[in-house]
C-alpha cells in the first residue's frame, strides 16, 4: 500500500463537474490500494475575484494583511468542502482538512509566508482511519493561530511540503497540461512535454515566469529531496517527473524557455559611484519586501552612474516610494524613472556548465528576427534577456526554433 499526495489546480476543480472528475480520480487511487492525501487549490479564478473584492472596499488604502489572508484562505476552503462531499456522496469516507486544522504553521509573512513547521500526526490518524483527506492548499497558520498563505501558486508547495513531512511514496501534481513543456504551450504550440527535468531547471524555469509550478515549492522539494510528477487531470498521460539531476541530463544544452511579461526596468540616474550607494538603494526595496531582478550598473565616467533593476510593473509605485527617502539621501542630480512594456525572455539548460556560445546564439537568434536586447543577466544555468512586451511572443519561439527545442 502506498501514499500518495495529490494536488489538484484551480482549472482541475474549476466547475462543479471537474469536482466531480477529481474525485473520481483520488477514489480510483484510493481503490487502486492506495492511501490518498489530496491537496485542492480555489476554483479558477476564484483567487483573483477575491483580490478584486478587497481592492473595492479599500479604495485607495491597501487592505490590511491580516484580512487578507482571512479572505484568500476561503477561496481553498470552498474547494476542500465540495471535494469532500462529493466523495462522500460517492459512498467514500472522506474528511476535509484547512491548512491550520492539517498542522501546517507559518512565519507571519502574511500573503507570501513561509512554512516553518508542519505536525501531521491528524493527517496520519485520519488516514490510519481509513479517511481520503482532503486537504486545503496554499494556506496554514502561525503559532499564535492567524490564517496565512503562502504566495500566488502556493498549493504546489502545500502538496511537496506534506509530502516530505508524512513521507509519501508519490507526489502528483495535477494540472490541465499534460506536464512541463519546453516552452507554454499556449505561446509555443510546437512545444515538447519534457519525460524529466533537475530541480535546478526546474526553479530556474518557474522563478524566470514558467508557472506551471511555484518557484518556492521547487525550492523545497529540492531542499528534502521530493521526486514529484507533474501531469494533467484530464487524462492518463505520463507526466514530467521532477528529481535530483542525472549524468545523462547534462547532454541537453537547453531543456526549455521561460517568459514573463508585465515586467518595468526602474533605473536610478546620477548616483555617486562610492561604496554603499547599491547598499542603500537595494536595502529599501527589499524593506518594502520587493522583488527586484536584473540589476544592471554603468559604467561610471564622470564619477556618478546609472543602476537600473527590473520589477513586476503593478511593484513600480511601491519600488518609488521605497526610493524616495533614499534618493533624497543620495544627493542633487539623482533621479528616478520607470519604463514598463518590458518582458523577460530566458533560457536554461544545466547543460549549458559544458557548453560555451549559448548566450552568442541566443544574441545572434533575436538580432536575425529583429528583437532587440534591453538588458542581459545570466547564471550558471540560465541567461535572461528584456525585450519589448510586444515581441515576447515572437522571441519565445525564435528561441525555442533556434535551439531545436521542437525536436
Ligand atoms: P494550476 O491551476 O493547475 O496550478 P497553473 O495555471 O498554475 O495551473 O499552471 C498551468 C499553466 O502553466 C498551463 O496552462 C500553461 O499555460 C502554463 N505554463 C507556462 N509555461 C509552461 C510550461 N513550460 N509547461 C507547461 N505549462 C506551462
Ligand atoms: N489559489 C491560489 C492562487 O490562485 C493558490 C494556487 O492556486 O495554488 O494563487
Ligand atoms: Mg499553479
Amino acid at each position: 500500500m502506498s501514499l500518495i499526495v495529490q494536488k489538484y489546480g484551480g482549472t482541475s476543480v474549476g466547475t462543479p463537474e471537474r469536482i466531480l472528475n477529481v474525485a473520481k480520480r483520488i477514489l480510483e487511487t484510493k481503490k487502486a490500494g492506495n492511501r490518498v492525501v489530496a491537496v485542492v487549490s480555489a476554483m479558477s479564478g476564484v483567487t483573483n475575484r477575491l483580490i478584486e473584492l478587497a481592492d473595492k472596499v479599500t479604495g485607495e488604502a491597501e487592505p490590511t494583511e491580516r484580512e487578507m489572508d482571512v479572505l484568500l484562505a476561503t477561496g481553498e476552503q470552498t474547494t476542500i468542502a465540495l471535494t469532500a462531499m462529493a466523495l462522500n456522496a460517492m459512498g467514500e469516507k472522506a474528511v476535509s482538512l484547512t491548512g491550520a486544522q492539517a498542522g501546517i504553521e507559518t512565519d507571519g509573512v502574511h500573503t507570501k509566508a513561509r512554512i516553518s513547521n508542519i505536525s501531521p500526526e491528524g493527517v496520519h490518524e485520519l488516514l490510519n482511519d481509513g479517511n481520503i483527506v482532503i486537504l486545503a492548499g496554499f494556506q496554514g497558520k502561525t503559532p499564535d493561530g492567524k490564517i496565512t498563505t503562502l504566495g500566488r501558486g502556493g498549493s504546489d508547495l502545500t502538496a511537496i511540503a506534506m509530502a516530505a513531512a508524512i513521507d509519501a511514496d508519490l507526489c502528483q501534481i495535477y494540472t490541465d497540461v499534460d506536464g512541463v513543456y519546453t516552452c507554454d504551450p499556449r505561446v509555443v504550440p510546437e512545444a515538447r512535454k519534457i519525460d524529466e527535468i533537475s530541480y535546478d531547471e526546474m526553479l530556474e524555469m518557474a522563478s524566470s515566469g514558467t508557472k506551471v509550478m511555484q518557484s518556492r515549492s521547487v525550492e523545497f522539494a529540492k531542499k528534502f529531496g521530493v521526486t514529484f510528477e507533474v501531469r494533467s487531470s484530464l487524462n492518463n498521460n505520463p507526466g514530467t517527473i521532477v528529481r535530483e539531476e542525472t549524468m545523462s541530463m547534462e547532454s541537453v544544452v537547453i531543456r526549455g524557455v521561460s517568459l514573463e511579461r508585465a515586467q518595468a526596468k526602474v533605473t536610478i540616474s546620477g548616483v555617486n559611484d562610492l561604496p554603499g550607494t547599491a547598499g542603500k538603494i537595494f536595502g529599501a526595496v527589499s524593506d518594502a519586501n520587493l522583488i527586484v531582478d536584473m540589476i544592471v550598473q554603468n559604467v561610471s565616467q564622470t564619477g556618478t552612474t546609472d543602476i537600473s533593476f527590473t520589477v513586476h510593473k503593478d511593484d513600480v509605485a511601491k519600488a518609488e516610494k521605497a526610493l524616495s527617502p533614499v534618493l533624497a539621501e543620495l544627493g542633487d542630480g539623482v533621479g528616478v524613472e520607470a519604463q514598463d512594456g518590458i518582458a523577460k525572455l530566458s533560457v536554461v539548460g544545466i547543460g549549458m556548465r559544458s557548453h560555451s556560445g549559448v548566450a552568442a546564439e541566443m544574441f545572434q537568434a533575436l538580432s536575425e528576427a529583429g528583437i532587440n536586447i534591453k538588458m542581459i543577466s545570466t547564471s550558471e544555468i540560465k541567461i535572461t534577456v528584456t525585450v519589448a512586451e510586444d515581441q515576447i511572443d515572437e522571441a519565445a519561439k525564435v528561441m525555442h526554433d533556434a535551439f531545436g527545442l521542437a525536436g
